[in-house]
C-alpha cells in the first residue's frame, strides 16, 4: 500500500529513453556535474534530456537547509571545488545550449554563502560559450551581507529566486527561509541592476488557498518581478510533505491568465511546470519579440 497519493492522469511523464537523454546523461558524468534534474526526481527529465536541456547545481550535492518538498540531502557539506566552474562551463558549450539555468544548494556554512564560487561559474560560462544566456536560480544569502552584490555584478541574464509556497506555510514547507527575505533579495537584484530580469516560482497542492497564491503574485510585481513559474508539488517520498491536493489545469489556467494580468512578462502555469521547464524557448522568445 503506497501512503503516496495516486497521480490524476494530467501528470503524464513519459519514461527517458531517448538517444539524446543518454547522450546528455554521459555528458554529466564525464564533467562529474550534479543536476536538479536528477537530484530533484523531476518529472520532466525524459523530456528536457531529451533536448539537452539539463539544470545544473553547483556547490555540491549536500545542503544545509531541509525544505520540507525538497529531494536534496542535508547535512554538511563539503569543501567548493574550484575546478567546477570549468567544467560547467565545458559541458554547456558541449551542449550547445542558447541559454542556460544553473542552480545550487543552500550553502550557509560559507562566509559568502557560495556567492563568489555563483559569480566564477557565470564568468566561465562567459568565456566558452559567450553566446549562451545565463538564468542562475538561487539560495536565499539569509543573513550573507554583500553577497548578492557579488552574484549581481557578474551579471547573469536571468536571476530567479522562487518564494516556493505563500507565507503561511514557511514553516513547515520552508523552514529556515523567511518570506520577505526572499521578496526582498529579489527587489535588491532589480534595485542594483534593472537590466537584469528577475523571476520566481511557486509549488501549489500543498495546502494554500487561491487568495493567498494571487497576494503572493501581487508581493512579487511590486518587487517588479518579470517572470513566474507555477507548478503542481509532487511529494518525492514518503517522508517529504504530502500532496494536500491536485490542483486541476482549469485552475492552473486560471492562474497563469490572473498572473499576465497582474503584468508578469512571462508566466509558465502548468502543472509540470517547473523553475527551468521551457526557461530557454521562454527567454529566447521574449528576446525576439
Ligand atoms: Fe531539469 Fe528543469 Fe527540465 Fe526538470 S524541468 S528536467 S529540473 S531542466
Ligand atoms: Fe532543497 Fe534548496 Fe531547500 Fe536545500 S535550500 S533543501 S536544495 S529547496
Amino acid at each position: 500500500d503506497n501512503p503516496i497519493q495516486r497521480k490524476p492522469d494530467w501528470i503524464r511523464v513519459r519514461a527517458p529513453n531517448h538517444p539524446v537523454y543518454h547522450e546528455t546523461r554521459a555528458l554529466m558524468r564525464e564533467h562529474k556535474l550534479v543536476t536538479v534534474c536528477e537530484e530533484a526526481a523531476c518529472p520532466n527529465i525524459g523530456e528536457c534530456w531529451s533536448q539537452r536541456h539539463a539544470t545544473m547545481m553547483i556547490m555540491g550535492e549536500i545542503c544545509t537547509r531541509a525544505c520540507a518538498f525538497c529531494n536534496v540531502r542535508t547535512g554538511q557539506p563539503e569543501a567548493l571545488d574550484a575546478g567546477e566552474p570549468g567544467r560547467v562551463a565545458e559541458a554547456v558549450a558541449k551542449l550547445g545550449l542558447r541559454h542556460v539555468v544553473i542552480t545550487s544548494v543552500d550553502r550557509d556554512d560559507l562566509r559568502d554563502g557560495g556567492a563568489a564560487h555563483f559569480a566564477a561559474v557565470i564568468g566561465a560560462i562567459r568565456t566558452a560559450a559567450p553566446g549562451t544566456t545565463i538564468e542562475i536560480l538561487t539560495p536565499d544569502f539569509l543573513r550573507k551581507p554583500g553577497a548578492l552584490e557579488v552574484v549581481v555584478a557578474a551579471r547573469p541574464d536571468v536571476f530567479n529566486h522562487n518564494l516556493e509556497t505563500v507565507p503561511r506555510l514557511y514553516p513547515t514547507i520552508r523552514p529556515g527561509a523567511r518570506y520577505f527575505q526572499s521578496l526582498r533579495l529579489l527587489d535588491d537584484v532589480k534595485q542594483l541592476d534593472p537590466t537584469i530580469f528577475t523571476k520566481s516560482g511557486l509549488m501549489v497542492g500543498l495546502g494554500e488557498q487561491r487568495l493567498e497564491i494571487l497576494q503572493v503574485m501581487d508581493d512579487l510585481r511590486v518587487a517588479d518581478v518579470d517572470f513566474l513559474t507555477l507548478g503542481q508539488y509532487l511529494q518525492p517520498s514518503v517522508k517529504h510533505a504530502a500532496v494536500d491536493r491536485f490542483v486541476t489545469p482549469d485552475e492552473f489556467a486560471d492562474y497563469a491568465g490572473m498572473a499576465r494580468a497582474k503584468g508578469f512578462l512571462q508566466v509558465s502555469a502548468t502543472p509540470l511546470t517547473r523553475s527551468s521547464y521551457h526557461a530557454d524557448e521562454d527567454f529566447v522568445a521574449l528576446r525576439t519579440e
